[in-house]
């Protein structure tokens, strides 16, 4: 029997004009730093959306281009969010984090004709232009000294200017294949060379859907998100188009991420769900903890990106009354793979063994774990191999840059079309999920494997640490050890033999790190998480205990 439902196209096109139309009054606010943030309500971003969609034509901007954008989260990037997927081309976030020979290879490989560039980062933009042959034009964004680009090469021009004049009401937007490209986002290259990921408008749609579900961030029209993960770092966790489909307010951060103006505007502003990685979190802990703020409106703090430490969130949970929930995703899942709520019938006494893992699985994600063999392993909660992925937001292949065709590297996709993580742990019968490493930072030492994220959640439980990251050094009897490189609070003189001690007492004793590096900061990635790579190299030769 054929189904007798209608076969309608899953665009950005719609959420841009839903949201707009039915959501019209909530608010896009943007953070300035001094005086009255920015405000604008649905209604006026999809006017000024639809004026660039205009200005960008003009510019003769074509069907399936990419725009690059180098912003902050703020109004004119939601407006790009929207514009450029709606009009056929591709949003292609660009991470101002990068190195610059990085972000100078994603902007080539992409062929970025158009770069929309916040103000405030056109001394970023300006010495790469010389190696930008692509780039044609440049669109700054806000307030910023346009000087810094001179020359003949290529074209600038002020947002405001570009798309005043244009109509705010209509456009011809394209008939759209839900599966055509609508943006790019490069991974953050923690373990390689950044690949991209090119999301279509039904990945988008779907996936947006399952971030407005209560099971994942529950957004609806009385919820305001802040959003502390960058745009430009896997679309924002889609919150964006989130927001705009359930019409919930979005309050922008721009480039005030730091622990104290964030406590500020969530204390002024006011929302109810916020996201970001642990880095982000574990500052603003320390802020609180100096100087208490009015935090009363949150009822959920997002953290993935990286293992959350529990002793991180039961410090928020019990001085500053915070709830925070762990979620796992990456770059080619959109990001959105699992979240951390217990199951039903579990009180909050008991919730905490469900709470500090991954979490679950979405119904439209589908999860094995391949062990060493290539065997597919059972959901036992001990079994651990390599985690795979598959599902209607998960990527299938990287970008094969201009002209070329998508790529699917062999240790990247299996052969039956599974997203091979590259993260390795366990699943229970019920679908927790618990990482214990990355395949790339698990310790091998002897015939056996030692967690790094265990070692370092337990030394970030320490009441003296600040920060510890754990990584394998070469070892001539094991073949690997562990190398603790430990952060300290202000004021703290304990040494390493207490905190050998006190790992002692939680693992066993095999997996105790005999070398420890005394560091004034844990090594940061372009998106806040640890720095393995950068950490291996500089600390390789730590102290022997
Ligand atoms: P990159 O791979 O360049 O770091 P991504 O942001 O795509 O960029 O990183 C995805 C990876 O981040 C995952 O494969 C996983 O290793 C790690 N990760 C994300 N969320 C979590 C989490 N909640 N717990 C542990 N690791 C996480």
């Amino acid at each position: 029997m054929q189904s007798t439902m209608q076969d309608v196209p899953l665009t950005v096109t719609r959420i841009l004009a839903h949201g707009a139309k039915v959501h019209g009054s909530a608010q896009v606010t943007t953070w300035t730093g001094e005086g009255e943030p920015q405000r604008r309500t649905f209604a006026a971003v999809g006017g000024r959306a639809t004026q660039l969609a205009h200005a960008l034509r003009a510019l003769g901007v074509a069907e399936g281009e990419p725009v690059g954008t180098l912003m902050w989260n703020n109004g004119d990037h939601l407006e790009a969010y929207l514009a450029v997927p709606s009009m056929g081309a591709v949003l292609h976030t660009l991470n101002l984090r990068l190195p610059p020979e990085q972000l100078a290879y994603i902007v080539r490989h992409a062929a970025d004709r158009v770069v929309i560039v916040s103000g405030s980062l056109l001394p970023l933009l300006a010495p790469l232009l010389p190696h930008l042959d692509c780039v044609e034009h440049v669109i700054v964004s806000g307030a910023g000294d346009t000087s810094v680009l001179d020359g003949p090469h290529p074209r600038v021009h002020r947002y405001e200017q570009l798309i005043a004049g244009h109509p705010a009401d209509h456009y011809a937007w394209p008939a759209i294949d839900e599966r055509q490209a609508a943006a790019l986002c490069y991974t953050s290259g923690t373990t390689g060379d950044p690949k991209g990921v090119v999301y279509s408008h039904r990945s988008i749609y779907l996936h947006a859907m399952e971030v407005c579900n209560p099971a994942s961030f529950g957004l609806t029209p009385a919820e305001t998100c802040l959003p502390v993960v960058p745009m430009f770092h896997v679309n924002a966790w889609g919150l964006p188009h989130a927001a705009f489909m359930a019409g919930t307010s979005l309050l922008m951060p721009d480039r005030f991420l730091q622990p104290a103006p964030l406590a500020e505007m969530i204390e002024s502003e006011r929302p109810t769900v916020t996201a970001g990685v642990p880095t982000i979190w574990q500052g603003l802990l320390a802020e609180l903890d100096a100087k208490p703020r009015d935090m009363t409106s949150l009822r959920t703090v997002v953290s993935g990106g990286s293992a959350c430490p529990p002793a991180l969130m039961k410090a928020f949970e019990e001085r500053h009354g915070l709830n925070v929930v762990q979620a796992w995703g990456m770059t080619e899942t959109s990001p959105l793979g699992s979240v951390a709520y217990p199951p039903a019938g579990v009180g909050p006494e008991e919730a905490w063994p469900y709470r500090v893992t991954q979490g679950r699985m979405p119904c439209s994600v589908e999860a094995r774990l391949i062990g060493p063999g290539g065997e597919v392993l059972p959901w036992d909660g001990t079994s651990a191999g390599e985690l795979e992925v598959r599902g209607p937001w998960i990527a299938g292949a990287y970008h094969g840059g201009a002209g070329s065709e998508p790529e699917r590297p062999e240790d990247k996709f299996s052969p039956d079309g599974w997203l091979r993580t590259g993260d390795v742990g366990t699943i229970t019968s019920d679908g927790f999920l618990t990482l214990t490493d990355r395949a790339k930072d698990v310790i091998k030492s002897g015939g056996e494997w030692i967690s790094s994220v265990e070692l370092e959640n337990h030394l970030m439980a320490h009441p003296e640490v600040a920060e510890a990251a754990v990584v394998a050094v070469p070892d001539d009897k094991w073949g690997e050890r562990p190398l603790a490189a430990v952060v300290l609070r202000d004021g703290s003189s304990v040494d390493y033999e207490s905190l050998r001690a006190f790992l002692g007492e939680r693992v066993a004793r095999w997996q105790l790190p005999e070398r420890w590096a005394l560091i004034p900061a844990v090594p940061k990635t372009s998106v806040g998480k640890f720095d393995k790579k950068v950490l291996r190299r500089q600390y390789a030769d730590g102290e022997l205990v």
